[in-house]
């Protein structure tokens, strides 16, 4: 039996980590899970699942839910960054599956691996802001972390009782997201309804955005260095529209290694969770004889620079990753609140990294202060124009 904490559990991937969960009932246990402020989704959770602990991030809504609590439930009810925290490092739990939503995803992270829990990670811009600072204490506290992302998933399973030494290459392949083939002069003016709608995935709306800008693919390549250790040149992304083939590593021998499946995020959450096992699944099977059509391009990073931002991020090192995603964060919620135009996405991530002074060997605390400074500069920069 494994026990599991989930940050995250009302989103795309937390309620699909409780499917997995529902579907396997004598191999997990959602010990603990967390929302923001989606009470009424929580507390059908709580209903089903009887955790111990359930965390509201919002106060006044945990509140709400302490309320509304049926007589004789015993879930302690608990909120805000202390609430995660504890959520994290509870005894009981083996592993915490990291689905939140943004790097407020780092602080409870750090604070699981240094309670020696292991990490099932979904949750990508914990890595984008922190990689290096986040395998290190992984590897000082001897724990795994597991990856959930599709891609990275794939790569991992791919590199499976091969020598790190043997590698040459990782291609991760891209969908190319909803407005693949269009170019600048067609996306100027789409809506974000337009944004949202991904061939493939049905994900929350932040990723669906960065899946429509290619920014996800770009925090995928530096989620990718720093779980397998390889340099940006050595990761290479291609276009791939039916999401078939998840994700590729190339060999020094030439050969190369993938792993296919239909497109379902309950494989790699499970997979992370059973880990080197695998369990008995009902999800679709590939059938070849109809998927007879895989496809492969070169992305298009003239129509889509936040992925060319990405790699020069990852290239140039220091602080520039955090301020890469902190300003992402902020010109996506801009987007969605209609607020910017798709091409300011990239516009004002640029302006952000041109005024960065990058820091070397930053601490989390240097890097939670970057974060918030950019969130600051990148929000001015818009209210001024
Ligand atoms: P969703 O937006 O669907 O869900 C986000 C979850 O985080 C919700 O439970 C939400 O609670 C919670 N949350 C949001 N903000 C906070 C906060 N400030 N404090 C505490 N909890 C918060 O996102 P996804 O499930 O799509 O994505 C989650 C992560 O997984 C992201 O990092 C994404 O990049 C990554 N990922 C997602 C994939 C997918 O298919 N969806 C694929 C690969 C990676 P509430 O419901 O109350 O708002
Ligand atoms: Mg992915």
């Amino acid at each position: 039996m494994k026990k599991i904490s989930i940050l995250g559990s009302t989103g795309s991937i937390g309620t699909q980590t409780l499917d997995v969960i529902r579907k396997n009932p004598s191999d997990f246990e959602a010990v603990a899970i967390s929302a923001n402020s989606n009470v009424k989704m929580i507390l059908e959770q709580i209903e089903e699942f009887k955790p111990k602990y359930a965390v509201m991030y919002e106060e006044s809504k945990a509140e709400e839910l302490k309320s509304l609590l049926p007589k004789g439930c015993e879930t302690e009810v608990l909120s805000g960054m202390e609430g995660l925290k504890k959520i994290s490092s509870l005894d009981e739990i083996d592993v915490v599956l990291t689905a939140v939503v943004g790097m407020i995803g780092l602080v409870p992270t750090m604070c699981a691996i240094e309670s020696k829990k292991d990490i099932a990670l979904a949750n990508k811009e914990t890595l984008v802001t922190a990689g290096e600072l986040v395998m290190k204490a992984a590897k000082e506290n001897g724990v795994k972390i597991l990856p959930v992302d599709s891609e990275h998933s794939a790569v991992f399973q791919s590199l499976n009782g091969e020598n790190k030494r043997d590698v040459e290459k990782i291609i991760l392949t891209a969908s190319g997201g909803p407005f693949r083939g269009k170019k600048k002069e067609d996306l100027i003016n789409i809506t974000k309804n337009e944004a949202l709608k991904h061939p493939n995935w049905d994900m929350g709306r932040k990723i669906s955005i960065d899946s429509s800008t290619l920014m996800n693919k770009g925090l995928e390549v530096i989620e990718a260095k720093w779980l397998f250790g390889v340099e940006a040149e050595d990761i290479d992304v291609v276009v791939h529209p039916q999401s078939i083939v998840h994700s590729m590593v190339q060999y020094r021998d030439s050969s190369v290694i993938a792993q296919l499946g239909c497109p379902d995020m309950r494989l790699p959450i499970q997979y992370a969770l059973t880990y080197p096992d695998r369990m008995e699944t009902d999800f679709e099977r590939l059938d070849f004889r109809k998927a007879s059509q895989l496809t492969f391009e070169e992305p298009d990073l003239e129509t889509f620079p936040c992925l060319k931002l990405a790699y020069e991020c990852l290239k140039a090192g220091g602080t520039y990753c955090a301020v890469l995603n902190a300003a992402n964060e902020i010109v996506v919620n801009e987007f969605l609140e209609d607020r910017i135009g798709f091409y300011d996405i990239p516009k004002y991530i640029k302006m952000a990294l041109d005024a960065h002074e990058s820091i070397e060997n930053a601490t989390l605390e240097q890097i939670l202060k970057i974060d918030l400074d950019t969130r600051e500069y990148v929000k001015k920069l818009i209210d001024n124009n």
